[in-house]
């Protein structure tokens, strides 16, 4: 192994172990937000026996494998979610790495991915996206678009088409179908998704894919029973990520499409 492939193999897991954390961070936001409690600088403790948890209890990921899935001092089961939010997170980061190197794009995709593990979060559990993960979502592609050489314009042109298309289905779903079929949280984000594709055209693609997921996830989230109205954020953070790290495949279906219509 050349000096090189090592360098690069420390990287790609101090990425892995960094999106990690993060996740693990994301578990405690996401969790205690959305019930207004503090993030604060308290100590994280067992929810069952509120033992205050131990370094060694802190691990990302293989905390919860050597414990197999139980608190270390009651005994409890810990969630999935735990573990499957930090391995997300570590994956991501890795990605972004593996694919975008050490640069500033590789940083605002992997935040750009963790905000999509956190929407997932929230929205699934609460039908909300946190305005926390919003702004950050904003400020991550203002750092994309700068690194790409993307003029101030094209983002504020992008975030305003956002928000206007947002607002459109919005109270076009109200008055034509006479259902509240948008979320202010689904119009907010359009309006940050706006940021990242900072120009009207990409918003073709990048809506096609918003609708196909969201429809898929929609008549999921019916056949398992949750009713009508289904989360959409998941759905609009996927065709984001999608469309900016691979947008020849997101505008190649968008063709395809075209070509059997
Ligand atoms: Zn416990």
């Amino acid at each position: 192994m050349t000096g090189l492939e090592l360098s690069f193999l420390i990287y790609l897991v101090g990425a892995a172990a960094l999106g990690a954390c993060i996740g693990s961070f994301l578990t405690l936001v996401t969790y205690r937000l959305p019930r207004e409690e503090p993030i604060g600088m308290t100590r994280s403790r067992c929810p069952a026996c509120r033992a205050t948890l131990r370094i060694r209890d802190l691990v990302p990921v293989l905390s919860w494998c050597w414990q197999r899935g139980r608190c270390g001092q009651c005994g409890v089961g810990v969630s999935m979610r735990y573990p499957l939010t930090e391995l997300a997170c570590a994956i991501g980061a890795a990605l972004a790495f593996f694919y975008y190197g050490t640069s500033w794009q590789a940083v605002a995709i992997a935040g750009l991915w963790w905000s999509m593990v956190a929407i997932i979060l929230t929205d699934l559990e609460h039908t909300i996206i946190l305005d926390e993960v919003q702004i950050a979502v904003g400020l991550l592609g203002v750092l994309y678009g700068v690194a790409g050489g993307v003029a101030i314009e094209g983002m504020v042109r992008g975030a305003v088409a956002g928000a206007a298309i947002g607002f459109a289905l919005k109270y076009g779903f109200l008055y034509f179908r006479n259902k509240d079929g948008l979320g202010m949280g689904d119009v907010k984000f359009l309006a940050v998704a706006g940021i990242w594709l900072a120009d009207a055209a990409n918003f073709v693609p990048f809506l096609f894919f918003s609708g196909v997921l969201g429809i898929a996830s929609g008549l999921l989230w019916r056949a398992l029973g949750h009713g009508e109205r289904f989360p959409f954020g998941p759905s609009l953070a996927l065709a984001l990520l999608l469309c900016i790290v691979q947008p020849d495949v997101a505008n190649g279906f968008w063709q395809l499409y075209g070509l059997l219509r």
